[in-house]
């Protein structure tokens, strides 16, 4: 549907602001090297304050970037203003327009543009199909439900088929489960309309649900871009892995290929690029292990609760507590408190930092 799907290139892209407090200029977003190809679906993740919006907003044109250029398929875009960069945004707040219907809320771009009736027509009628919307033009933007209002604001940034999709935190306002199934509808239309999209989100369930890739932030510093497979299983770093899902990090001396000794125990793990004799941290998933009678590492069992689809298990490796999530339980033994066990990982499952 989109007249073109665009790339979109951050070549070291800084932002400085003055913080209000001590006066201070710091970085918001340093350094930043990105390059989001055609189609694809990439979202910036990180913690609030970490850059993610001010990346997003310099990508719009609502700020401009002190250092770097960003690019637009192959066009440099930092000069532009952001009516005439080919990108739409799609807000948190929506930013509806109350007092008219949702036929004229998506038509309002068009008619800016000067398009003609018939094809105003055609057009939105397609896009409130594609964001099932359809036969609800003449509904009020204020009586709507907020996925409605949602997608309403989704259909009117989607009919001016900009070559760029940007989202900031779209799905925050609504509530736990219809931001479950209003992530899967915008991958979908994201889909169906062949574009673009850049997300924000500071929520990392949301975004390896939606994501071909995801640009992992920390403090202004792009800190991973990958797919959210190996932002989960070869983070870049600790930040990483703690901010992606659950990880506890031991610490272990690398003994051979492939190989690190655990408190005393050698077990198997992709040791990268360290040396023998270094000192690393392993990082172990909970659900990467299970507790059984004998094994690779012996523990002390510090917790344990049924938690239906797995035992919750809170063990000790020395004086390291470890989280374990010891999945379909029903036919395993179960451990208590004080008891001594094993923990066998699963294969390919431990990662050196
Ligand atoms: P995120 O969207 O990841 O939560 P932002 O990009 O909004 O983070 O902000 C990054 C940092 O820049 C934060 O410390 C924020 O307080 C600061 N910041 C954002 N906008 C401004 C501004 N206009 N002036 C000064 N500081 C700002
Ligand atoms: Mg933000």
């Amino acid at each position: 549907m989109a007249k073109e799907k665009k790339g979109v290139r951050l070549e070291h892209i800084s932002k400085i602001y003055k913080d209000p407090k001590t006066g201070k200029n710091f970085y918001a977003v340093k350094d930043a090297n990105l390059e989001i190809e055609p189609g694809s679906f990439v979202t910036l993740l990180g913690p609030s304050g970490c850059g993610k919006t001010t990346t997003l907003r310099m990508i719009a044109g609502f700020e401009s970037p002190d250092e770097g250029e960003i690019y637009l398929g192959n066009e440099p875009i930092n000069a532009l203003t952001p009516n005439k960069r080919d990108t739409a945004m799609v807000f948190q707040s929506y930013a509806l327009l109350p007092h008219y219907n949702i036929f004229d809320n998506v038509a309002y771009g068009l008619k800016l543009r000067k398009m003609d009736k018939a094809e105003i027509k055609k057009k939105v009628t397609d896009i409130l199909g594609l964001v099932g919307l359809e036969g609800m033009e003449n509904r009020m933007t204020n009586q709507l439900s907020g996925g409605q209002q949602q997608r309403v604001a989704l259909a009117r940034a989607l009919v001016i088929e900009p070559g760029v999709l940007l989202f900031d935190e779209p799905l925050s306002n609504l509530d736990a489960k219809l931001r479950v199934s209003m992530r899967t509808e915008i991958r979908r239309i994201q889909q169906e309309a062949g574009i673009t999209a850049i997300y924000v989100t500071h929520d990392q369930s949301e975004a390896m649900a939606i994501s071909d890739k995801v640009i992992i932030m920390n403090k202004g510093l792009v800190e991973q871009i990958s797919t959210p497979q190996d932002a989960y299983y070869y983070p870049n770093n600790r930040f990483v892995a703690d901010f992606i899902g659950e990880a506890n990090f031991l610490d272990a001396t690398v003994e051979g290929q492939d190989m690190v000794n655990i408190n005393g125990s050698k077990v198997k793990c992709a040791t990268g690029s360290f040396a023998v004799g270094n000192k690393c941290s392993v990082v172990l998933r909970p659900e990467g292990a299970s507790l059984s009678e004998n094994g690779a590492l012996k523990v002390k069992v510090a917790y344990s609760c049924f938690m239906g689809s797995y035992q919750d298990y809170h063990v000790k490796v020395g004086d390291t507590l470890v989280k374990i999530q010891d999945y379909n339980p029903k036919n395993s033994k179960i451990y208590k408190v004080g008891d001594e066990a094993y923990l066998n990982f699963a294969e390919n499952t431990l990662y050196a930092l």
